[in-house]
């Protein structure tokens, strides 16, 4: 199901919880909302659900407005970080919950419904454990069984917010390769929130960055990482550092001195860089600083430096550098970024 939000402002007592925001999720896609707490990505996903509704703005699914329609109506299933399962149920009995309390016209046959929670319990890969209560799963199994009861109802599309919040990191890191291949394998056009830079870039199909009630840019994990569109984009997502230039006749200067980075548009601007998108170099016309201290990580170091000139206080950045160059606290180092992004003023 394609879902189209079109210029949506949400306000609490006229606080503006989201701004202006349109989006086009394609039918199938599987999509994440990324952003700093508060930054609106519930709101969002919750008046995409029909649980609360939007002060200016529409939200179509497909062709039909469904801006002000009852979670019942648009057909959606969600799961939160902390859905609780219904604790007097079992397993099977929750999976199919959602259909036993249908209105009788629509609901389903005892045996279409036992049918289709054994569908959904081999979905979910939970076959065999479908007498279980919910104390007697682990956390990441309660989230699967949530995840199939959302699917019993054949939502038009699925919602998660922080589905795997509550989980430790090693269950984390499982459920969310699971998800995308439950997800490749049924298809539904999902949404999922999270704040999570690593879960959003491995599992998304695109990445909606939000900051402040506004979405900042929307794109693959390769566009918000590799071409961030904002500063904010840019130090939201991964390690990064910055300093402010000016360029002047095709070339920015770093406190008045070059420093071997060509542009063609004269003015003032900030340089961000990546960590890892920097060389060593033996040059003049670089940036240049003391280490001020060294991190090691798995297979690589990060060096802080100061790379402030003569006369002027402090100013750090961080760059990576190998793990058996010459480089200690308090040695001068020469380098430039290879790749960088300037952001006018
Ligand atoms: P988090 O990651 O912390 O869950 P979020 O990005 O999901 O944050 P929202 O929960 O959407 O952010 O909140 C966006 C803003 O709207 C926040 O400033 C929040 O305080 C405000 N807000 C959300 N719900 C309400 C409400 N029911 N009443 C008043 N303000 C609200």
């Amino acid at each position: 199901m394609e879902v189209t939000i079109t210029n949506i402002r949400k306000e609490f007592d006229r606080f503006p919880a989201l701004n202006d925001v349109s989006l086009k999720i394609a039918s199938g896609e599987l999509i994440a909302l990324l952003g700093p707490s508060g930054s609106g990505k519930t709101t969002l996903l919750r008046l995409i659900a029909g649980l609360d509704f939007p002060t200016a703005g529409q939200i179509f699914f497909g062709e039909e407005d469904a801006s002000h329609h009852s979670v019942q109506e648009r057909n959606v299933g969600f799961v939160f970080q902390h859905y609780a399962l219904f604790r007097h149920m079992t397993v099977a009995e929750n999976i199919g919950f959602g259909l036993k309390v249908r209105p009788k016209a629509t609901r389903p046959a005892k045996a279409e419904i036992g049918r289709r929670v054994s569908e959904l319990l081999d979905m979910v890969q939970l076959g065999g454990l479908e007498k279980r209560y919910p104390n007697q799963l682990s956390g990441g199994q309660r989230q699967r069984v949530a995840l199939a009861r959302a699917m019993a109802i054949e939502p038009r599309i699925l919602l998660l917010d922080e589905p795997f919040g509550a989980l430790d990191a090693k269950v984390r890191k499982e459920l969310r390769r699971w998800l995308r291949e439950f997800h490749d394998r049924t298809g539904h056009t999902t949404v999922f929130v999270t704040h999570d830079q690593e879960e959003a870039l491995e599992l998304a199909d695109r990445v909606v960055v939000m900051s402040q009630g506004k979405i900042e840019q929307v794109g693959s994990a390769d566009d918000v990482y590799d071409r961030p569109g904002s500063p904010f984009v840019f130090s939201f997502i991964g390690e990064s550092s910055h300093l402010p230039v000016e360029v002047k006749q095709g070339t920015a200067l770093f406190q008045g001195q070059p420093i071997g980075i060509p542009e063609a548009q004269d003015g003032a601007a900030d340089l961000f860089f990546r960590p890892e998108d920097v060389a060593l170099v033996d040059a003049s016309d670089t940036l240049f600083g003391k280490v001020i201290a060294c991190r090691r990580l798995a297979g690589t170091r990060i060096a802080e430096i100061d790379i402030a000139n003569e006369g002027h206080a402090p100013y750090h950045v961080e760059i990576e550098v190998p793990l058996h160059a010459p480089v200690e606290i308090g040695s001068d180092i020469r380098f430039r970024p290879t790749r960088w992004t300037l952001f006018r003023h």
